[in-house]
């Protein structure tokens, strides 16, 4: 048999880690790697952390798992904090940031339906986008690459360019239910979307009854210097998908929704066996008890700041390679004039972790625990490999 036991729908490098610790991976063999890369953008905390690690294993000696037929003082109490914390008035918990995205498209859809407009039911996403692989968020896209060999796919989505307002106008009709947008982009290569872009959604929404709906799985949960992106922008959502960090690094993700968004969610239009069990709210708490607060949010800002500068600084030392450093807080990006891949392969054979994204860019998603010895250990080694790469000869 060719095939292998594990899927092989990924192409796994060689790191095989074993063991994590703070910002450090440990692989099989014992080689250390600095974590620059945190699960895409999961282990906020690092790996290890004493707070996340107690309240999982307590929980587990507690109460790992009950149906959500019963009542949850663990889900309620957790729902609680990120509304407090949130535009949100409710939430949905997942177990994943795709399964969060299609709560939220649900959760638009029914708005229109309940007020008696089922024809309202295409949401209207952007180029470059990225939502998850279930058959809902690749129909959300307008990317080859994730829906090849897929259809039929969802009908209900109109893809038009990011960051362009007048093409927005230009594809709304009859049907739309509303905008699925990304703040920041990341898969897509860490690109912001512009202030006058978000805060035009919020007006063309509220203009027009639409559903503003942020998927902030990957740019929210303090990794940005704020709780969530839209912060940045003074722009609320109706609806938005959280997941990657919520949990540290344990399954779980979020649909959040003001209450008149969530008018259509009524007993019996959606579910999940495992959504929001005990042991991940656990983990939620723990989460939150060490990022939800102004001091952690600062330290996020300060690091980025540093990490920022030194990459600028870097730059010019090697502009044969790279072009720029974009993105927010320790959601960041530096835009390479060559294959990122390449470079990001490179960079993990001399104990450097980051992950790549299109448009020729590298992430570097540390942790948001890192303090400035990390970043020094990063830039150093960034440059000292950024001094002896080969780009690769197109074949
Ligand atoms: N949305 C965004 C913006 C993401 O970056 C991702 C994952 O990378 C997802 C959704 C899907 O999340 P998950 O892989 O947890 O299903």
């Amino acid at each position: 048999m060719a095939i292998t036991p594990l899927m092989p729908v990924y192409p796994r490098s060689p790191v095989r880690p074993v063991r994590g610790e703070g910002v450090y991976l440990y692989g099989e063999k014992g080689e250390k790697y600095l974590d620059f890369a945190s699960g895409i953008a999961v282990n906020l905390l690092g790996h290890g952390h004493p707070h996340l690690t107690k309240a999982i294993q307590d929980q587990a000696a507690t109460l790992i798992h009950v149906s959500n037929l019963y009542g949850s003082p663990q889900g309620e109490a957790f729902a609680k904090r990120l509304v407090d914390l949130t535009f949100a008035d409710t939430v949905f918990l997942t177990n994943s940031g795709a399964e969060a995205v299609e709560c939220s498209i649900k959760t638009a859809r029914r708005y229109h339906h309940h007020h008696g407009r089922p024809e309202k039911h295409e949401l209207i996403t952007f180029t470059s986008a990225f939502h998850g692989r279930t058959l809902g968020t690749i129909s959300a896209t307008n990317q080859e690459k994730l829906r090849d060999g897929f259809a039929p796919l969802l009908p209900g989505f109109t893809v038009v360019e990011f960051d362009n307002l007048s093409a927005v106008e230009a594809a709304m009709g009859p049907h739309t239910a509303g905008f699925l947008v990304e703040p920041i982009q990341g898969e897509g290569g860490i690109r912001p979307a512009s202030p006058e872009f978000i805060k035009g959604l919020r007006r063309l929404a509220d203009e027009n009854d639409l559903m503003l709906v942020f998927d902030e799985v990957q740019c929210g949960y303090a990794r940005t210097g704020r709780l969530f992106a839209y912060e940045h922008y003074g722009v609320e959502p109706d609806i938005m998908a959280a997941a990657k960090g919520i949990g540290g690094g344990f399954p779980l993700g979020a649909c959040l929704a003001t209450e008149k968004a969530a008018a259509g969610m009524v007993i019996g239009t959606h579910g999940s066996t495992y959504g929001g069990n005990p042991l991940a709210c656990a983990a939620g708490e723990a989460v939150l008890d060490v990022v939800a607060n102004e001091k952690f949010l600062e330290h996020v800002r300060r690091m980025s700041d540093r990490l920022r500068g030194a990459l600028e600084q870097m730059i010019p030392n090697h502009d044969h390679l790279f072009e720029s450093v974009r993105g927010v807080g320790l959601l960041l990006g530096i835009k390479m004039k060559s294959d990122s891949r390449a470079f990001v392969n490179y960079l993990r054979e001399h104990g450097l972790l980051t992950v790549a994204a299109g448009d020729n860019v590298v992430r570097v998603l540390p942790p948001l625990v890192i303090e400035e010895q990390h970043i020094g250990e990063f830039v150093e080694k960034l440059s000292e490999a950024a001094r002896h790469y080969q780009v690769p000869q197109a074949a």
